[in-house]
């Protein structure tokens, strides 16, 4: 029996994470796996209910779990709030950090049958087949920062960004160790022209990389590489990179599937994994059925391979994926002409009857 801990979250978080849920169900039917789901609330909803992003009892039921499926969190209702009871700093971040989970792997697949849906030209996305190893608990996002007044009336803003040789380390390593798996070939991207912790994230991925022989490495500053990701990503296999580099890149690569609704993610390196779509709450297309549970559906096959070793019923959902774009079904953010519109409920229901 496997314990998955479900915390939808916001916006579109909980109407994507329903369907990830139903699809779970499915392949436990398919292939008689018992899975036991309990829900807690995150993000806002959390806020409201709580008055905290994280309440004890969400974190409590994460770490006596197997896995985490985690939907979006944010909102503008929640904008105005001091940062430490916002829902992405208060909610995922904290929870990210108090999981210990450094290490955010985002693949990016190309779909056959999706290869005209990117704004791209298809012969620059066919085939394209890459993983970002983005580092998920260090940097920017959780350096010291602060505000204060300047004698003018205006004020000065400072964020700070900082990492060790340590951080840089651990989150390499599962980029070299991850690549030993696919095409061998790692790229790591930094600014060391420019920052100190990009000149000692150079370093400390240099020295590791003589410990991976059989694994190429080159270095690419960030700048060229979200360049290169929309010029020629099929260059690149596993790209390994610092949290804010890593945001942006994984956004920008999602428009090589098509959509940000195709982009799933596995969080690990904490005692639970937490597995959730690249995207947010998207307040614009809330509470229509319009979002794209595909993402969130194929964190859940991530969820099954890395944290229950289930390969087979991974392979089983992604197949199933594969096989109702095929046919040519899309929800409205991968809509094109001659294909079947449907809704977010409605893509759900015909993977699961694939599966
Ligand atoms: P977003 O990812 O929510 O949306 C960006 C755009 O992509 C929107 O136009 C949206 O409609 C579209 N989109 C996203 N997911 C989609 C899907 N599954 N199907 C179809 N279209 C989809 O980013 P944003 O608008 O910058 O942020 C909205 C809120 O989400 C903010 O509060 C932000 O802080 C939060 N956020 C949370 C997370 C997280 O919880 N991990 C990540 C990113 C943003």
């Amino acid at each position: 029996m496997y314990k998955i801990a479900v915390l939808p979250g916001d916006g579109i978080g909980s109407e994507v994470t329903v369907q990830a849920v139903r699809v779970l169900e499915a392949v436990g039917r398919r292939f008689k796996r018992e899975f036991t789901f309990s829900e807690a609330l995150v993000g806002g909803a959390a806020y409201d209910a709580t008055g905290t992003p994280l309440p004890g009892e969400t974190l409590d039921l994460c770490l006596s779990s197997d896995a985490i499926l985690f939907g979006a969190a944010g909102g503008p209702k929640w904008d105005s709030l001091p940062p430490q009871l916002r829902p992405e700093a208060g909610g995922i971040l904290s929870l990210r950090k108090e999981l210990g989970l450094f290490a955010n792997l985002r693949p990016v697949r190309v779909f056959p049958s999706l290869e005209n849906a990117s704004t791209l030209k298809p012969e620059v996305v066919a085939g394209v087949d890459l993983l970002i190893v983005r580092e998920l608990t260090g940097g920017l996002y959780f350096g010291k920062k602060h505000r204060e007044n300047l004698p003018d009336g205006s004020f000065r803003a400072v964020d700070t960004l900082e990492y060790t040789t340590f951080e840089i380390e651990r989150i390499t390593r599962v980029a070299f160790d991850l690549a030993r798996k696919r095409r061998k070939k790692v790229t790591s991207v930094d600014k060391a022209n420019v920052l100190e912790s990009s000149r000692l994230w150079r370093e400390v991925v240099t020295a590791l990389g003589l410990e991976y022989q059989d694994v190429s490495l080159d270095h690419m500053y960030v700048d060229n590489c979200a360049m290169q990701l929309i010029k020629n990503p099929k260059q690149f296999d596993v790209l390994v990179t610092e949290n804010m580099f890593g945001d942006i890149l994984s956004d920008q690569a999602s428009v090589l599937c098509g959509s940000l609704g195709m982009l799933a993610s596995a969080s690990i390196g904490g005692r639970t994994g937490l597995y959730e779509p690249a995207h947010g709450s998207a307040p614009d297309i809330t509470g229509q059925q319009l979002a794209n549970p595909i993402a969130s559906i194929l964190s859940g096959a991530m969820l099954l391979r890395f944290s229950l070793d289930l390969g087979e019923e991974a392979d089983c959902i992604e197949r199933a994926v594969t096989e109702v774009l095929d046919l040519g079904f899309r929800t409205a953010d991968l809509m094109e002409q001659g294909k079947t519109r449907v809704n977010t409920a409605e893509m759900a229901d015909l993977i699961i009857e694939r599966i």
